[in-house]
């Protein structure tokens, strides 16, 4: 009895449904918007729960499940991805969906947050029964989500071909192409170019910023990466352009060190021929903690959650943490950091890039007129820059830390929509 209460205290701790309720309040508070903007988005506007049938390959039938929230219509339809993982849930849904009315707000763009899920294991999964699994349940929210309602994306473990089978179901349900219905397609299908790049661009943006407002030449700048795929190998990829020094990068299977500079180009290919960036040749290995407790300006993590926390933050060394990864910074550990003088680029700012070239795909798929890559690279900066310095602003002049500065700027947005339809 003992034992279960423990790990039902430990499972609300661990609650992100109740985390991020948490935040919003406080910065509704800090920001001294009416408590009616935490009232209303503690719950989001809509979620649906639903359960499809879909055939498998040895003939038989199973059921699965999946949740779609959408979080508020204040500033317009919502946005985020869709995920396939044997763990999601509700509470984890409506969560994340949360998020992304901050993310979305922070960058000014014209969507409330969304998020959905199915519970199941892709890897488990045929490519034809991956399939069925992704048209049934576009087929099970085709009634809640279209371009002017409710626009999903790839998330943890989809892709752009999920995506593709989820416009062309969407498309038959309508009986005619909307494209505008979904983000993260393949170009052919009305993708844009420049979205696989985009996460770690505005990454790398923020942090020139920062470097700007905080007096450090990027030049003379050296960076520490933790994890080494989408997001991690293209901002290593993006800052040696700008003449930062890589120094140190790893993976799941292990990291890589040599002060003096790693050849990023030559290590993306030894990932590509070995699988990892382990045995990077002129390199000594580096453990976890060892990485983001290098000696370094710059330290991007870009794996998993929870890597700083109250166990490591202190002997974090970098000036600038630009979280590429989501929720890598406990808020302990967050505390640490600033009280530490470590200037922390959060989630909803890093990260941001991404969702901002998925609104650009969007925006493209309902003009059905395509920008060229240069395009959409100068509007992400223009968007990254003019986030930061709002964000960075508000931390400067409110005395907050940068990651309530950046809620305090997206929740300032949704209040004055929120007051204009008349809600407050
Ligand atoms: P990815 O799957 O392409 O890469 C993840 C990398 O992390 C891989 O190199 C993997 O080996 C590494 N990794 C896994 N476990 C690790 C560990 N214990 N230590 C060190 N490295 C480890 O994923 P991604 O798209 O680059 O996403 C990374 C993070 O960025 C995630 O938190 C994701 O939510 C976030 N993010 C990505 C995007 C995007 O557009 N790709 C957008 C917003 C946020």
């Amino acid at each position: 009895m003992e034992a279960d209460q423990v790990t039902a205290v430990q499972a609300e701790e661990l609650n992100p449904f109740h985390t991020v309720q948490q935040e919003i309040r406080k910065a509704v508070e800090a920001a001294g918007l009416p408590p009616a903007v935490a009232e209303i988005l503690q719950e989001p506007a809509r979620v649906l729960s639903v359960s499809f049938p879909v055939r498998m390959d040895n003939g038989e039938i199973r059921l699965f499940r999946g949740f779609r929230s959408q979080h508020t219509f204040a500033i317009g339809p919502t946005k985020g991805g869709i995920r396939f993982h044997p763990q999601v849930t509700m509470d984890e849904v409506k969560a994340l969906s949360m998020w992304m009315t901050l993310k979305c707000g922070v960058i000014g763009l014209p969507y409330g947050g969304g998020k959905g899920g199915v519970v199941c294991n892709p890897k488990e999964l045929s490519q034809g029964e991956l399939e069925r699994v992704s048209r049934g349940f576009i087929q099970a929210i085709a009634a809640i989500v279209g371009p002017d309602i409710d626009i999903p994306a790839p998330d943890v473990y989809t892709n752009a071909q999920v995506m593709a089978w989820m416009v062309d179901e969407y498309s038959k349900i309508a009986g005619r192409p909307v494209p505008g219905m979904i983000t993260g397609k393949p170009i052919v299908l009305g993708g844009s170019l420049g979205r696989n790049e985009a996460t770690a661009r505005g990454c790398a943006l923020v942090i020139r910023e920062a470097a700007k407002e905080i007096g450090l030449d990027l030049k003379q700048a050296t960076a520490a990466i933790q994890g080494f795929g989408n997001a991690g190998s293209i901002a290593a990829q993006l800052l040696s352009e700008m003449g930062v020094r890589v120094i140190a990068v790893n993976d799941s299977r292990g990291g890589v060190y040599n002060p003096a500079g790693l050849d990023v180009a030559q290590l993306v290919r030894h990932k590509q021929e070995t699988g990892s960036v382990v045995g990077f040749p002129g390199s000594r290995p580096l453990s976890t903690e060892g990485l983001l407790t290098l000696d370094c300006d710059i330290l991007i993590p870009a794996a998993l959650e929870n890597q700083i926390t109250a166990a490591n933050a202190a002997r974090v060394r970098a000036r600038i943490v630009a979280e590429a990864a989501n929720g890598p910074t406990t808020p302990e550990a967050d505390a640490i950091l600033t009280a530490n003088n470590v200037l922390v680029l959060p989630d909803i700012l890093a990260n941001a890039g991404g969702v901002t070239v998925s609104y650009f795909e969007w925006v493209q798929n309902l003009q059905q007129y395509y920008w060229t890559e240069e395009e959409v690279n100068q509007r992400l900066e223009a968007l990254m820059v003019k986030a930061f310095q709002d964000v960075y602003h508000t931390y400067k002049n409110r005395n907050v830390s940068m990651r309530r500065a950046a809620y305090m700027v997206s929740l300032t947005r949704v209040a004055a929509a929120m007051k204009s339809r008349g809600w407050l």
